[in-house]
């Protein structure tokens, strides 16, 4: 139903017991499996990519997250076609989002990651990728989409804290520079606080 979704983010629900993302696609990738027993939600890792690197709107994060990507299509693809990785959403330049991985398994996004002492960020944390480069504005329709996403998942799983959002770079630094610089924290954490005042006063209204 790719005409109901909605790129503002409004349509969204994160479902706890599936980990599904309803009014999102849904494409799965192989790339996840199980968090370890005892872990849950804890963090939520915001990340950059776009495919060919600095080029938006083609089918290659979907592939590259399917095990799919045509190695000969982009010389970079030839060197990243090995990778077996994915990401619980990506966020498209429009707001779209597409859903990979359910929020309760490991999707492999994070890598070597530390965060406060802990390593192996994958096992604890929900990533979320923003179709972008490091020194490229995000688009709005990325932010609002952004942060209802970020609202909803926090109302969803408790063990979520909203001071827990970070960045691939916080996590894995020297390793990984994304979302980069071009990326608005105080943006994206005052709408995150509109997004959870508005869902408090309950629900309804225009
Ligand atoms: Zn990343």
């Amino acid at each position: 139903m790719q005409a109901a979704i909605r790129h503002d983010g409004t349509g969204l629900r994160v479902d706890p017991l599936t980990g599904m993302l309803d009014g999102a696609a849904f494409t799965a990738s192989p790339n996840c499996d199980d968090r370890p027993s005892g872990c849950v939600p804890e963090l939520i890792v915001v990340h950059g990519i776009s495919l060919p690197p600095g080029e938006f709107g083609g089918p290659w994060i979907e592939r590259l997250f399917t095990n799919s990507l045509e190695p000969d299509a982009h010389p970079y693809f030839a060197m990243i076609g090995e990778l077996r990785v994915s990401a619980h959403a990506l966020i498209r330049r429009d707001g779209g989002v597409v859903q990979f991985v359910p929020f309760g398994r490991r999707a492999w996004h994070a890598g070597a990651s530390s965060w406060k002492g802990r390593e192996r960020c994958n096992d604890f944390s929900i990533g979320i990728e923003l179709e972008g480069a490091d020194d490229v504005s995000y688009e709005d329709a990325q932010y609002a989409t952004l942060a209802r996403l970020v609202a909803e998942l926090l109302e969803a799983y408790p063990s979520l804290r909203p001071d827990a959002i970070v960045g691939h770079s916080d996590i894995a630094p020297g390793r990984k520079t994304d979302p980069g610089m071009a990326f608005e924290w105080p943006r994206l954490r005052a709408l995150v606080r509109l997004n959870l005042a508005g869902s408090a006063g309950g629900s309804g209204g225009p």
